[in-house]
């Protein structure tokens, strides 16, 4: 049995006032977070935890990245915000970096995750039918099962989550959704000439970190390629260095059609978002047709242009790699009978716990916050290990130590 625990004072204020103020589309564990610096956060009481959750990986260069931090104030003096009525000195530098630094012509700046995926999606439809040919109104784009890309109408629509869609029907057309890692789903589903693009999460992290089978990846890519259909990668958990390389396709030396960062591209500071592609699908959406008022607003690219500087200079794929293969083996050698399956790549992880309790994975994740670790578990019985990625190797070892002793109380 998990011990109960008590709040302070402090704690149960600021859980009341949300509770009170607060929509309750959340559920959050019971603590109160005041400050953070690198892979730590604090709470109101001054307990110190380890991030295993990062932001859902947003924060990958740490929190509080005195760099990112830096770049944030001084750009914050200067100019903050043109809209893109008027031209600023950081949104042609900041499209030039990043179009070299990930090797493609353009890039469309836009804020949230889910605005990059909308916008991926309207351009893979407007490529449909500007360029490939598809009877205008008949355009499909194949999703899998099990995705997380975001909230909007249109998004969860392709969601097969019932409580993503629930009661927020009806939904948008257009989409057929296939069970994920399943490449003869795909080929099939391809067949359709009125297909303009696949939308994939190299790994799903929501759904639970489901690491797809080693090959599929470039395969799914083959495929799309053959059949004239743009392979679109949601990269907005699994990029920016979180798997071990910059983006995860690359570990499959798999190069998208369309390109989709969220998250860390601004370090866990601002929402930043980012949709690369090539000119033939870029420059098929003309002025007025899409947009957003902040997006490439130049807090964001100077922002953004130091977020991916330092997880490069400070070589932060290359310790997700290690890290996560030392987090990974610690998780296996605990050999606790409440974990079924330890998966993942690079600091991108998650444990599935094996309990009579449905409710262990929320207790464990208690547990984990008494003694120093935050976690939150998904779909019940996952719990995500995602720290920033400059933890060190004592680190995770500490962390293995925690994660231990919380499974003892389970
Ligand atoms: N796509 C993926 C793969 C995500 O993990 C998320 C968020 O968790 C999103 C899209 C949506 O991003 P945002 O919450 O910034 O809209």
């Amino acid at each position: 049995m998990v011990p109960a625990f008590t709040l302070s004072e402090k704690t149960q204020h600021y859980l009341a006032l949300e509770e009170q103020y607060g929509a309750h589309n959340y559920h959050p564990l019971p603590v109160v977070l005041s400050r953070g610096e690198g892979v730590f956060v604090w709470d109101v009481d001054d307990k110190r935890y380890y991030d295993f959750l990062s932001g859902y990986s947003a924060v990958n260069q740490g929190h509080c990245h005195p760099r990112i931090i830096a770049t944030l104030v001084e750009q914050a003096r200067r100019l903050t915000l043109t809209s893109r009525a008027f031209h600023s000195d950081l949104l042609g530098e900041y499209a030039a970096f990043i179009t070299r630094f990930f090797g493609y012509d353009k890039v469309l700046p836009m804020n949230t995750g889910v605005e990059a995926v909308e916008t991926a999606l309207k351009l893979c439809r407007r490529w449909g039918y500007a360029v490939k040919g598809i009877p205008e109104g008949k355009a499909k784009i194949i999703t899998c099962a099990n995705n997380f890309h975001g909230r909007t109408l249109n998004v969860i629509s392709f969601s097969t989550d019932p409580s993503a869609r629930k009661e927020f029907g009806p939904y948008m057309p257009g989409y057929e959704v296939i069970p994920y890692n399943d490449l003869p789903a795909l080929e099939k589903a391809l067949q359709d000439p009125h297909v303009a693009g696949f939308l994939v999460e190299p790994i799903q992290g929501e759904a639970g970190v489901m690491v797809p089978a080693d090959g599929y990846l470039a395969k799914a890519r083959q495929y799309c390629t053959d059949a004239n259909v743009l392979f679109m990668a949601d990269e907005i958990q699994t990029g920016l260095a979180r798997t071990g390389a910059m983006l995860c396709c690359d570990l499959e030396h798999v190069r998208p059609d369309i390109l989709i960062l969220g998250k860390a591209l601004s370090g866990g500071t601002l929402p930043v978002s980012a949709v690369l592609a090539d000119d033939e699908i870029m420059l098929t959406i003309k002025p007025g047709e899409h947009g957003s008022t902040y997006g490439g607003n130049p807090l964001a690219c100077k922002v953004a242009l130091t977020a991916l500087t330092v997880l490069k200079e400070e070589k932060m794929a290359e310790n997700a790699l290690a890290m996560g293969q030392l987090l990974r083996e610690g998780l296996e050698n605990l050999q606790s009978p409440h974990v079924k399956i330890v998966r993942g790549k690079g600091l991108l992880n998650a444990i599935v716990i094996k309990h009579a309790n449905p409710e262990a994975a929320w207790d464990l994740c208690l547990a984990l916050k008494e003694n120093g670790l935050l976690a939150k578990p998904t779909h019940g019985d996952k719990i995500r290990f995602a720290p920033p990625l400059l933890i060190n190797a004592n680190q995770i070892r500490d962390c293995i130590s925690i994660i231990g002793k919380s499974l003892d109380t389970l």
